[in-house]
């Protein structure tokens, strides 16, 4: 039970260092044993593979209080098959499931005081992530690697209640055709700060970006996927290869058609079409389903409503949510209780 004295439902998303983070190593072609450690630093070489030539991935997700008192985490199992994609793109050892599953499990459980109750909105923020750690300064793949769990609490997502926001059309570009794209590497990152910064500047909270090689299409924002509801309550989705899987968008996807028997699809979405949808959302780990209540294409305004949530979206919200917290009953293998 959590025993920590914090104001969960104040809590933003930041980071708070808790007690235990699990460590591994890997040299000489192997990984060690792995560990939890109170140490929340890292030392190394001034001329790591991660420092200069950003060799480095990461994943996202979350430890929640159920409404019956248990620990659980979502999917995590989708986290480590997507971080083993990552390391193959980025020429780094890969971390395997199960024992990628087992360092959740030993990162949450040594953190219980730190999982916010349930109701709080709150919910313990696991950050898996790998780096080369040695030397590497002719351009190649590191030799030594470490794969490290934190968690931090973060706060519920939408406090105050929920704000649609307000997107731009993006003249930046996230990601190349046939480039990395649809793989979690903090370099995604490093080059989208930019844009998210002259986002801000302009007064949107987010940047969608189109596919870079046409500008035609609709792909996701820096952070989350898209999907929009037709007319007639068809939930779809953008259909690319240079989107990242979201684990929240799949899910919400097999929500819709197999539990809540609406019509899905994932396919190419025209920038062209976006007035033809009557809601739109963005999601990830972090709010689930965040709706857009406006987006703006070079000052043509495509408008889907900045009161609430619609209908279609609260829906799909709700049910994941109730998934996620043990008042729905979950598609098997979805709830991996700690
Ligand atoms: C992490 C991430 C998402 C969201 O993925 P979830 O698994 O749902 O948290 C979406 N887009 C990008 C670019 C991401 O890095």
């Amino acid at each position: 039970m959590c025993a920590k004295n914090i104001d969960w439902s104040n809590l933003g998303f930041g980071y708070m260092k808790t007690d235990w983070r699990y460590v591994a190593n890997y040299k000489d072609g192997k990984w060690d044993e792995g560990t939890l450690s109170e140490d929340g630093t890292i030392t190394m070489s001034e001329c790591a593979g991660v420092l200069q030539y950003a060799q480095t991935c990461f994943e996202g997700l979350k430890a929640y209080t159920t409404k019956d008192g248990k620990i659980v985490c979502f999917r995590p199992d989708l986290n480590a098959q997507r971080m083993i994609d990552s390391c193959e793109r980025l020429k780094m050892p890969t971390f395997p499931e199960e024992r990628f599953i087992e360092a959740v499990r030993k990162v949450v459980d040594a953190n219980r005081e730190w999982v916010p109750p349930y109701g709080s909105g709150a919910s313990l923020y696991l950050r898996p992530f790998m780096f080369g750690i040695n030397s590497v300064i002719g351009v190649k793949p590191a030799t030594e690697y470490q794969f490290r769990i934190f968690a931090t609490p973060v706060g519920p997502y939408f406090k105050g209640g929920v704000k649609p926001l307000t997107v731009r059309i993006s003249d930046f570009d996230r990601a190349a055709p046939h480039g990395t794209g649809h793989v979690k590497a903090g370099l995604n990152y490093a080059m989208s700060l930019y844009a998210i910064v002259d986002a801000h500047e302009q007064g949107f909270d987010e940047n969608i970006y189109p596919d870079s090689a046409t500008r035609t299409y609709i792909e996701e924002t820096g952070g989350a996927n898209i999907i929009f509801v037709t007319k007639d309550g068809t939930v779809v989705t953008p259909k690319s290869d240079t989107i990242l899987p979201s684990i929240t968008r799949r899910s919400l996807m097999y929500v819709a058609e197999h539990i809540l028997g609406m019509k899905v699809e994932e396919r190419k979405v025209r920038v062209d079409e976006l007035s033809d949808f009557v809601e739109c959302g963005l999601c990830g780990t972090a709010a689930v389903i965040s709706p857009v209540g406006k987006i703006v294409d070079h000052g043509k305004e495509i408008v889907y409503g900045m009161d609430d949530m619609g209908p279609v979206t609260k829906k799909l919200y709700d049910a994941l949510r109730g998934i996620q917290l043990g008042t729905m009953e979950a598609p098997e293998g979805w709830i991996l209780e700690i």
